[in-house]
Formats: C-alpha cells, structure tokens, sequence
C-alpha cells in the first residue's frame, strides 16, 4: 500500500509547528496568569495580550480578512494547547471562531469585509448569542424579536449566558423576524455595540470554572440596524446557528482535550516526584494504571477531535454527528481525567495550591455548553436513525 494511504494518521508538519509554538507561548505567558484569573473572576487581559502578540488570538480568521488563515485542525490544536495551560483563555479563540462563525457561513462580502478585520488585528471580539432565559436546549423557543423598520430592523429581547459578553464589542444575534414560524421564522444579525445604542450588559455570573471568562446576560433594548446587518436571508437564522455549532463543538472538544492534558501532565509530574512506603507513588500499580487509562482516554478523544476537524475544515456532510461525538466523547473524558488527576494528587489535589482542582471544575463546563452531552447524543442518535 503507497506511504500517502496513512498519511491520515499522523499531523502535518505545519499542524506540530503550530502546537509547538503555541505552547512555548502559553507555557511562558498564559499559564502564569490563570490561578490568578481563577481566583479574581477578572478577564485575562495579559494572556489575551499574548496570543495577539503571537496572532493566535483567532486563528481561523482566513487570510483574505487580515487573520492567519489556520484551517480547522490548526485551530483546534490552538485551542487545545491555550486550554491546557488556562481554559478561560482558550474562550477566546474558540468564542472568536463562535461569533464570526455565521458571517463566514453564510455572510455577505460586505459584512465580512466590515467585521472580521477588527477581529483579526485584536482590536475587537466577538460573541455568540443564541442562548436566552426560557431557550437553552430548545433553542429554535428563543422569543428575541427583530421587527421591520422601514428597510431596517428593531431588535428587542435577552440573551442568556453569553461568553466575553462585555468584552467583546461585535455580537451575533439570533432573532425571531416570523413569529409563529418556529425555526424558520428565526434570523442572524450582526450587532456593534460601538455604533448601536440599546445594549446592555448583566451582572457576571459567579460560575463554578472558567471564572476568568466573563458570562454575561446581553440585554437588546430597542436596537436599530440597517438591512445590511442581517446575516444571509430572514428565515435562515437557525439554520445559520445549528450548523456554526457544528463547526464549534470541534473547539470545545479540543478545549476538553487541552484541559485534560495539562491535568494528565500535572499528575504524572506529582506521581514520580510524592513519595510514600519508601518510593514514588508511580511505582504502585494502582497508580500506573488510572494514568494509563487516563492517556488512554485522552488518546482517543484527541483522535475524534482531529477526525471532527478535519471534517470541519472540509464541511463534509457527517460533520454533525463528528461534531457532537467528538464534543461529548472529549468532554466526559476530560471529566474523568481531571477527576483522576485530582485523587492521585491525593489531599493536595484538593487544594488551591495545585491547579488540578482549577482543571476538574473547568472541565465541567466542556460538558454543558453548545449543547449539553444530553443534546450531542439526541444529535448523534438523529443521523444514526435517519439514514435508515
Ligand atoms: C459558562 C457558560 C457559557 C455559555 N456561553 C454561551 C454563549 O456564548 N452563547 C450562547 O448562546 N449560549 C451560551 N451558553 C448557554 C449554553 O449553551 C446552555 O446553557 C446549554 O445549551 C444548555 O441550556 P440550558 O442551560 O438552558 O439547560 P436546559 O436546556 O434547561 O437543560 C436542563 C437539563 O435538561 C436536559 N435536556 C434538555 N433537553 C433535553 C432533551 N431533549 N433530551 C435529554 N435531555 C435534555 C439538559 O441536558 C440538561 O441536563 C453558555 C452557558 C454557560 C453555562
């Protein structure tokens, strides 16, 4: 069989580069700050200086709109190593490729043209907002309005839960234009909180992990737009939504796979080095065998989330079920591997004073956001059932 036939086993070249740079980089200036992003709630603002001194604050911004142009496995492999060394940080790529997700899918050139450059040189960022009060899992129950105004549009109503919220100065904003309509009646804009007046923020929520990513209620208090801040056609918001997400549970699989690294790291580090009985605790089979298992799991998730991406990158048809099957998989894995890492620390573990404790309460969110492992299985099971 010829060499090229398992190529798609291993990493291109420019995919390790990128690994390997990315984590001098977290290594030396993002890891430093994350204790202290956990303990204080505040924003980051040292680490996001750094991925936009090294262009890696939104990756997958193409090279067309000003940004570097990394296809979806580089992205994610950003991702991935930005969350092994502090996963609020890795919100701010994944939330950039969040936000600007919809007008890279279906915007015109005009809005991209407009609103991705910002992006791209670090002087703006991006949110999401779909999520609502009484709409999470069921968001096609969103009840946001846009209402036509002349040529323009009224956009009134609460998003829930929005990352970077206050942060960001650009907003994608998923609103009901038919109502009665149900998910067709749904459309995408695109909000600048520079130029449009009406939006507020809510209090930061008092979250379990990723205490340094601002969540925030974003409140739309009569906004006014002009036409040209819808993205693609009225109707086709939710669609819009649905498939970006397809597209973005790569990155929290990649988030996952990065929180659950640094825990693995930590804990084989702590094994070799906490002696009891007279000998490094890694000596005792019991030990040799959660971390076994625990690379074992990271091993495989990491695989599907390549898979996923590579999907992603190409847009094939089966990115959905990758999409959330990578997701989950990455999720519960990181669960489990950072709830191991926590016991083999033992009572230190379950101290401030190693980040292990940090790394199991963050990972937890991997789990709940862009649809919960519940909701990934309901969209698995879907494609199963429906090419029967
Ligand atoms: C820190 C954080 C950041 C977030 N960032 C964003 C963001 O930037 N933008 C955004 O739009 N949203 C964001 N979200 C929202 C997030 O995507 C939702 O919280 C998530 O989709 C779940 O919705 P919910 O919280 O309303 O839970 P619910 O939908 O109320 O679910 C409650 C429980 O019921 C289960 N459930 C619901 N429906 C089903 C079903 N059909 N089958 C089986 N079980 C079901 C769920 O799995 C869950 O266990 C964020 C959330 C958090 C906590």
């Amino acid at each position: 069989m010829a060499a090229e036939a398992f190529d798609v086993y291993q990493l291109r070249d420019e995919h390790l580069a990128v690994r390997e740079a990315t984590r001098e980089l977290c290594e030396a200036k993002v890891a430093p700050n994350a204790a202290h992003a956990d303990e204080t709630g505040e924003f980051p603002q040292a680490s996001y200086d750094a991925l936009r001194s090294a262009d890696l604050h939104a990756p997958h911004i193409p090279e067309a709109y000003g940004g570097p142009g990394a296809d979806a496995v580089a992205t994610a492999i950003v991702i991935e190593e930005v969350a092994r060394a502090c996963a609020a940080t890795s919100l701010i790529p994944a939330v950039h490729k969040l936000g600007t997700m919809p007008l890279l899918l279906a915007g015109s050139e005009e809005l991209k043209a407009r609103f991705l450059p910002p992006v791209a040189r670090g002087e703006a960022m991006f949110s999401y907002c779909l999520s609502e009060p009484e709409a999470g899992s069921d968001a096609a129950a969103i009840t946001t309005r846009a209402e036509r105004d002349g040529d323009g549009w009224v956009l009134t109503g609460v998003k829930r839960w929005i990352t970077n919220a206050g942060v960001s100065r650009f907003y994608t904003v998923f609103a009901v234009t038919e109502p009665g309509a149900g998910a067709r009646g749904i459309s995408a804009f695109v909000l600048d909180t520079e130029e449009d007046s009406g939006i507020s923020f809510g209090a930061p929520e008092r979250k379990l992990g990723i205490k340094g990513s601002p969540t925030r209620e974003v409140y739309l208090d009569g906004v006014r737009v002009g036409p040209d801040r819808l993205i693609g056609a009225p109707g086709e918001g939710f669609r819009i939504a649905m498939r970006t997400l397809d597209h973005t549970r790569v990155t929290i699989a990649a988030q996952a796979v990065g929180i659950a690294a640094g825990a693995l790291a930590a804990a084989a580090d702590y094994v070799t080095q906490r002696r009891q009985f007279g000998r490094p605790v890694a000596e005792f089979q019991g030990v040799q065998f959660m971390l076994a298992d625990m690379a074992m799991k990271l091993e495989a998730a990491r695989q599907l989330t390549y898979a996923a991406a590579a999907r992603s990158e190409r847009d094939d048809p089966d990115l959905t079920f990758f999409g959330a099957a990578a997701k989950c998989f990455a999720s519960d894995a990181a669960m489990e591997i950072t709830t191991d890492a926590v016991q083999l620390l033992g009572g230190y573990g379950y101290t401030r004073d190693f980040p292990l404790e940090r790394m199991m309460r963050d990972a937890k969110i991997t789990q709940i956001y862009e649809g919960t492992n519940q909701v990934q299985r309901v969209v698995m099971a879907r494609q199963l059932l429906r090419s029967r």
